[in-house]
């Protein structure tokens, strides 16, 4: 395992800006990470493109490979289908890169189940007040989707200590940096030393 990167999982609430860190952390070590593409049975969004944002099934196909054992993991979000295939999991590990998946809570730990080797990484917003001010403030969603999203945020909130780590993005560049201190640190393991 001494010439594998790490794999870590990051989850958040939505608003919590994980996007925007994402992209900051890949900014500051391109090359030296990848993102898993996750299968799902959500229509795409405009912009979104197959293979680079998902890979967009049809329900009866997702649970098909699904019961094949295609998945390393996967769960129901929102009333859609999500999941990480294990042969896009496999693609990325063999890069020897580190590896990122972006999940929801029961993705992380259905994963954690099957590897013993994950690090997690819970990304807190700064409060849920600006949580609900940063949802709002995209102007894209009803007052009813919003409370949704807070409701469930304040679940997945309370599940912050099932995590190795909790990163609060209050800041971007703290965050990131917060997220390349962890990967350095988790690279430094006596385990992965020969
Ligand atoms: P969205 O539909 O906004 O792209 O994603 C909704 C939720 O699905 C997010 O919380 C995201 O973390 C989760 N998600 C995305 N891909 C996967 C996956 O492969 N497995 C699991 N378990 N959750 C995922």
């Amino acid at each position: 395992m001494e010439n594998s990167g790490v794999l870590l999982v990051i989850s958040a609430p939505s608003g919590a800006g994980k996007l925007t860190l994402l992209n900051e952390v890949r900014a500051r070590k391109v090359d030296q990470i990848v993102t898993t593409v996750s299968a799902t049975t959500r229509p795409p969004r405009t912009g979104e493109q197959e293979g680079i944002d998902y890979y967009f099934l049809e329900r009866s196909v997702f649970e098909a490979r699904r019961d094949r054992g295609e998945f390393v993991e996967w769960a129901e979000v929102h009333g859609n289908l999500y999941g990480t295939l294990n042969d896009e999991l496999d693609r990325c590990l063999d890069t020897g890169k580190d590896v990122i998946l972006e999940l929801d809570v029961q993705g992380m730990q259905n994963l954690r189940r099957q590897r013993d080797d994950v690090v997690s990484i819970f990304l807190m917003p700064p409060s849920l007040e600006e949580l609900e001010r940063r949802l709002r403030s995209r102007g894209t969603d009803d007052n009813e989707v919003i409370e949704l999203r807070l409701k469930n945020a304040r679940h997945e909130i309370a599940e912050r200590h099932a995590f190795d780590y909790i990163v609060v993005n209050d800041k971007i560049e703290s965050a990131a940096s917060d997220m390349e201190a962890i990967i350095r640190a988790e690279r430094c393991r006596a385990e992965r030393q020969p």
